[in-house]
């Protein structure tokens, strides 16, 4: 699976990419992302990538041109059969578990970062298929969302997890939260580990995880118990 990340920084993936699964999924093979810098494709002399918004307002908007031809160029360069152009905004569908897996059935995956008070609009009507938000609150730029969305699509890619079947048995993949869980020691300032789970009883503690995973939802998401939050609020599927 490919990732290629259209951005203004891209020394802000540097370290967040390199550590813990991401890096572990880079290194096997699995996941690749590349960064390409939006001031290549700035228009002019000055490379210029932002502009003030027509009609007046605050902030800049960055410009159309430059996302159409890094896009332009990573699809000459790096042709991908099955691929999406995802534009990161908070006016996006929500990602869930269900979307971070759709997307990781693409071959590649072009995410397009905005900056300050946005991206002119024609990048959402013309170049992207989807905008996609990591939840309802405004960034400052779309390079963490960007990275959530990297690392929230790889754990679908096989072999990106230690355990094969580890993405299936965790929160929001059977439209419920995980059980919580315990290691060592087995009192910890008085509070004790549930017995069955060191009773080697496995039918006992499978019963157990389901009632725990089942009552932590209805207490804390019982949204995904009828059904809502899955796929991100009140849309029905
Ligand atoms: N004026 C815009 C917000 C711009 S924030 C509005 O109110 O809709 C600047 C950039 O940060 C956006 O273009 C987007 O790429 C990114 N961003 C901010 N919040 C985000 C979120 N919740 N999810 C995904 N991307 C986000």
């Amino acid at each position: 699976m490919k990732f290629d990340v259209v951005t203004l920084f891209p020394g802000l993936f540097a370290g967040g990419l390199q550590e813990s699964i991401q890096g572990r999924a880079r290194r096997a093979g699995r996941v690749s992302v590349r960064l390409h810098d939006l001031r290549r494709w700035g228009v002019g002399r000055h490379n210029q990538v932002d502009d003030n918004p027509y009609g007046g307002g605050g902030g800049m908007i960055l410009r159309p041109e430059p996302f159409f031809e890094a896009v332009d160029w990573v699809r000459e360069r790096h042709p991908a059969k099955r691929e999406r152009v995802v534009l990161l905004s908070p006016q996006g569908q929500r990602l869930t578990h269900d979307r971070a897996k759709q997307l990781a059935s693409y071959e590649r995956v072009i995410l397009l970062c905005g900056r300050y008070e946005g991206v002119d609009e024609r990048v959402r009507e013309g170049l992207a298929d989807e905008e996609l938000s990591i939840g309802d609150m405004v960034l400052t730029g779309g390079e963490l969302p960007a990275m959530v969305v990297i690392d929230a699509v790889s754990r679908f890619i096989p072999g990106v997890l230690g355990r094969k079947e580890a993405a299936d048995e965790d929160s929001f993949a059977q439209g419920q939260l995980d059980s919580p869980y315990y290691t060592r020691p087995p009192v910890h300032r008085g509070r004790a580990v549930p017995e069955v789970l060191l009773s080697g009883d496995h039918r006992a503690i499978s019963q157990w995880r389901e009632e725990q995973a089942r009552e932590a939802t209805r207490i804390k998401r019982p949204d995904l118990l009828a059904g809502e939050g899955r796929h991100g609020g009140a849309r029905a599927r």
